[in-house]
């Protein structure tokens, strides 16, 4: 039923898209003059040497749908202006689009994300190619998102033997790409598959995957000849499944021009890490490398109710803030590296996918599921019932796009232009850190008069902060260990100082979690059979590890285990321990102190049975700057028959208020 009527409505399409075209071509020969890009405001380090078609793509999938659910798109005067003439006036060169092969469900409702399948494909190659811009034809071969999580087969290929998937994959490629030729789209990469990590179109093993993607780039070379042919995977942090991607490709001599990667700073490794994987890979096969994906967030704010990827709400700076500068150098410096190994060019992902309405979720919900608008709809359960048929909703990107909730143009989307020229404007602060400190309890509260922040060019400053805390907060801070939270202002930005407030432990591995015995001093006089640290959160106080003794002779267990500490202040101190066991006998254990080598304090521990911790703590340790301060415990047992055996743990020494 609703192929049938599908159907009419691509012809009726196709027709109006021939005619568009067939106009547009003759009308508009390609525009001679240039638009120009200036900023008084975004700072932009040129990339150097970067060539004329170096690819600066955008995938704008969405639009359509966004259009459909009433998104408009406006030029930074305010002007609305059609978005892939404002993308194109940005140096935006190339529009990828992706390609389901039949995002909806039997009654002909679609499944969201844009409902992407090779109609929408035409029109947005229709409009990229009209605004002089190159077409990269994404397919997903699935109904609906394929990526390292899911790669569903269509529904009309379920149940297919490899042999019939593989003529079924390029027919479909084969007729997809004449409907783009049809419209005169021009059509400058293809991809066979999407974040291809290891499966495609439901296939798991690459003897395969290879069959699929082979079918697919057949089908390229024989409609569009001039077109490049591209996989794309993700995960470039995994250098070891690249190679072996790139190897097994190169094994089974897959016809490909192109081995792109996603690369999301979040979650992808190291800018260096992605230079060496895909530098490697050009090197070794011999093949072109680009960014296929990449994004970053503008703001941590979401703005149509519906979650984001990104959205840390706190004024914590990376080294990429979340702000209008900050995505602008993210991208920037993605293009600097894919360009320094001699790669073709970075893509951004779904610049444009922002809020269909800022009123409710109820208003937004009602669009994403009349328009697929959102990334899924309702109606995408009946193909993807575990994640889209649970979780479906909006954009989850919109925080990540070039246009704010409003649909204006925000000053990063200018970079793609002033990456080829540069714009070295004044620098000034984009962001600032929140402070964090660990404060003694018993200390002065001091914090700090700098907060570090981020400048446009990315490099960092310490800048004075001005804290708003009152005797009021010092009191109620000292009362109590916990986190308090201190607004202040630096640069005229709110900044934060979380300060721990805390009995710090003066001693180095005072619970023994470093695994050794390092810094303690361990004087062994009676050759016990075992005396180290054990892991074993069991049998520890706290944590995983403890300093455990055991010896099966009677007096074998006689040692001294101690710490001594320098760089305190002078001041009043307490030093606490503890300790359990048991077969000890007729023991002597305790807690001392001493000074300047001297014991001035003991207390007593004792050792009884397995679990039972006693604990000593000594008090008003008088101690002066430059005096040498030692703690300890003392353990000598005369234990016979199964030995003595124990456990120390948790040794601190904090000042004392
Ligand atoms: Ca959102």
């Amino acid at each position: 039923m609703k192929k049938t009527k599908k159907r009419a409505l691509t012809a009726l399409l196709l027709a109006a898209a021939l005619l568009l075209a067939a106009c547009g071509s003759a009308a508009s020969a390609p525009k001679e003059e240039k638009h120009t890009v200036s900023s008084e405001t975004l700072y932009v380090k040129k990339v150097e040497n970067l060539p004329e078609d170096f690819i600066l793509g955008m995938d704008v999938s969405s639009v359509l749908a966004e259009e459909r659910s009433g998104v408009r798109y406006y030029d930074f005067d305010g002007t609305e202006k059609d978005l892939f003439a404002i993308l194109a006036e940005n140096g935006i060169n190339m529009i990828r689009v992706r390609v389901w092969n039949d995002p909806y469900d039997s009654s002909g409702r679609g499944y969201g994300g844009g409902n992407n399948d090779i109609d929408a494909a035409v029109e947005i190659g229709r409009r990229a190619t009209a605004n002089g811009m190159k077409l990269l034809v994404d397919f997903h071969y699935s109904d609906f998102w394929a990526d390292p999580g899911k790669q569903f087969a269509p529904k009309a290929w379920e149940g297919m033997e490899i042999e019939e998937k593989t003529e079924a994959a390029y027919t479909f490629t084969k007729q997809s790409l004449e409907k783009l030729r049809e419209a005169g789209v021009d059509v400058g990469m293809v991809q066979v598959g999407n974040e291809t990590n290891g499966a495609l179109a439901g296939e798991k093993t690459w003897f395969n995957i290879q069959y699929i993607m082979g079918a697919g780039a057949k089908a390229v070379r024989e409609v569009y000849p001039e077109a490049l042919v591209a996989v794309h995977f993700a995960n470039p942090e995994n250098a070891e499944s690249y190679a072996s991607y790139a190897k097994k490709l190169d094994y089974y001599a897959l016809d490909y021009d192109v081995f792109a990667s996603s690369y999301y700073p979040y979650w992808h490794g190291t800018l260096e890490n992605l230079a060496a994987v895909l530098g490697g890979i050009a090197e070794q096969y011999g093949k072109k490398v680009m960014v296929m994906e990449t994004s970053y967030a503008f703001t941590p704010d979401d703005s149509d109710f519906s979650g984001n990827t990104i959205s840390d709400g706190s004024a914590v700076v990376k080294n990429y803030p979340y702000t209008v500068q900050g995505q602008a150098n993210s991208v920037r410096d993605v293009i600097e590296t894919v360009n320094s190994i001699g790669g073709i060019g970075v893509v951004y992902w779904e610049g444009a996918w922002i809020t269909v309405g800022t009123s409710s979720w109820e208003e937004n919900h009602e669009k994403w599921e009349r328009d697929g608008s959102g990334w899924a709809s309702s109606y995408a359960a009946a193909y993807d019932p575990n994640d889209a048929g649970k979780y479906y909703g909006g954009s989850a990107v919109d925080n990540q796009a070039f246009f704010d909730a409003q649909g204006r143009a925000i000053e990063s989307l200018k970079l793609f232009s002033l990456v080829r020229t540069g714009n070295e404007v004044p620098l000034s602060t984009d962001a600032v850190e929140d402070a964090r400190v660990r404060l003694d309890l018993s200390a002065d509260v001091a914090l700090p008069d700098t907060v570090e922040a981020v400048m446009t060019d990315g490099s960092r400053q310490e800048i004075p902060v001005v804290w708003q805390l009152d005797e009021a907060k010092i009191a109620e801070m000292k009362s109590a260990a916990g986190v308090y939270e201190i607004p202040g202002e630096a640069a005229g930005r709110a900044v934060r100082c979380f300060v721990t407030m805390a009995e710090l432990n003066f001693l180095q591995n005072g619970g023994f979690e470093d695994g050794t015995l390092d810094p303690w001093v361990i004087t062994d006089r009676g050759g016990a059979d075992e005396l180290g640290i054990e892991n074993k959160a069991l049998n520890s106080l706290d944590g995983d590890c403890n300093l455990h003794f055991w010896g099966a002779k009677s007096g074998s267990i006689d040692f001294d285990a101690e710490q001594t500490v320098s760089n305190l202040s002078s001041g009043t101190y307490k030093f606490r321990v503890s300790i359990q066991g048991g077969d000890a006998g007729d023991a002597e254990v305790y807690a001392y102190v001493k000074l300047d080598g001297e014991v001035i304090a003991t207390a007593p521990l004792a050792i009884t049975w397995y679990n039972n911790w006693s604990t000593a703590e000594i008090r008003d340790i008088a101690y002066a700057e430059g005096q040498t301060l030692t703690v300890g415990v003392r353990v000598k047992c005369a234990g016979e028959g199964s030995g003595a055996w124990g456990m120390i743990d948790e040794a601190c020494l904090n000042a004392q208020r």
